[in-house]
């Protein structure tokens, strides 16, 4: 049951109260999408009923399909994820980037710090890489994180990295600032609910056969828990075109945006494959009302462990990043930039 206090309700004391003496004590409140609920396990029609007439209450749901937390319920209320003090959705454009994998400390400070000086600020890195083969290279794992939240603290940045594995929920959050949940997971309802109780943000990517429906209610398992930090990411489906590695679905931007309340970002890299798109693909999205990017980066493509193949190197994203400013200064709408300038 979803119960949405009235807007000047003082406290959600006389819910609870209600809801106890009912002996529903499973109650979590949350702001989410402007409102502020409480996410009740059980309820029926008729608690539903007496719980309508309490002034404290604007309306109750006992929603069996759908996916009412994740969808827009009033115009303006956009939620606004802070990513370790950084901001993701509102006005602010902001810049995830970093290398596919983490792989040493010194490719990830040499890659971190050309992401940072270009105008990164959250790094990205995968200590789990889920591949699609098991002889690839799988990431270095407990190793990744610790280095990753080193390098992230020493360039002050907050990081983002994927947990694969529900058994790894607990020590990913304890390292990082925001949990990804990748393509492949994108409807592992499971992870999408452990990752949504550990509090930490969550950067969302969009299954490859994920209609926006099917996206929206993955979105909706991690917003159950009372999570309300949910960030979107297109990172492109699959059609028959194979001219590129996915298909990046740029009109879901303005789609979303109508539908929910919640921050896209846009996964260039990942979207397309190719070094060579991504800048394009990436104006595109912020023209197109992206509230961000995530992009691989690395200091030496040739050489990396994992996508290689689609990394921008230091010329080229700083080239982008210097385009993307432009454009960006043209739409009115400011890059998200570190509050407290940390060294190197
Ligand atoms: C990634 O961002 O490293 C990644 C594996 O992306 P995706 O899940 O979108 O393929
Ligand atoms: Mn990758």
């Amino acid at each position: 049951m979803i119960v949405t206090l009235a807007d000047d309700a003082v406290d959600s004391g006389s819910a609870k109260r209600f809801l106890a003496e009912y002996g529903l004590t499973d109650v979590v409140p949350a702001t989410i999408g402007g409102r502020r609920v409480l996410l009740v396990e059980g309820g029926d029609e008729e608690l539903a009923e007496r719980l309508r007439a309490l002034p404290a209450v604007r309306s109750v749901l006992l929603p069996t399909s759908g996916n009412p937390l994740a969808e827009r319920q009033s115009p303006g209320a956009d939620s606004i994820v802070s990513v370790g003090g950084i901001p993701i959705g509102g006005d602010a454009f902001t810049m995830i980037a970093g290398p596919c994998a983490v792989e040493s400390r010194e490719q990830l400070r040499d890659s971190a710090a050309l992401a940072r000086s270009a105008g990164t600020v959250i790094l990205r890195g995968g200590a789990y890489k889920p591949r699609t083969s098991p002889y690839a290279f799988q990431g270095i794992a407990a190793e990744g994180l610790a280095l990753l939240a080193e390098v992230g603290r020493e360039y002050g940045m907050p990081v983002v990295t994927e947990v694969v594995d529900v058994r790894d929920v607990e020590l990913v959050a304890a390292h990082a600032d925001m949990l990804q949940i990748g393509a492949r997971n994108a409807q592992n309802f499971t992870l999408l609910t452990e990752a949504g109780r550990t509090g930490r943000p969550v950067l969302l990517k969009r299954g490859f056969g994920c209609t926006v429906a099917e996206w929206l209610g993955a979105a909706e398992y991690v917003l159950r828990t009372g999570n309300p930090n949910v960030v979107l990411c297109e990172r492109g489906i699959r059609t028959f075109e194979n001219a590129t590695r996915f298909t990046l679905d740029l009109a879901v931007i303005p789609v979303l945006e109508n539908l929910s309340h919640l921050p896209v970002i846009v996964d260039p890299s990942h979207g397309t494959g190719d070094p060579a798109l991504v800048a394009p693909m990436a104006l595109a999205a912020a023209a197109a009302g992206a509230d961000g990017l995530l992009v691989d980066v690395h200091f030496d493509p040739a050489n990396a462990l994992c996508d290689g193949a689609q990394a921008l190197e230091a010329n080229d994203f700083e080239l982008m990043m210097k385009r993307l400013e432009a454009l960006l200064a043209g739409l009115d709408r400011p890059i998200a930039r570190r509050e407290l300038e940390v060294a190197p």
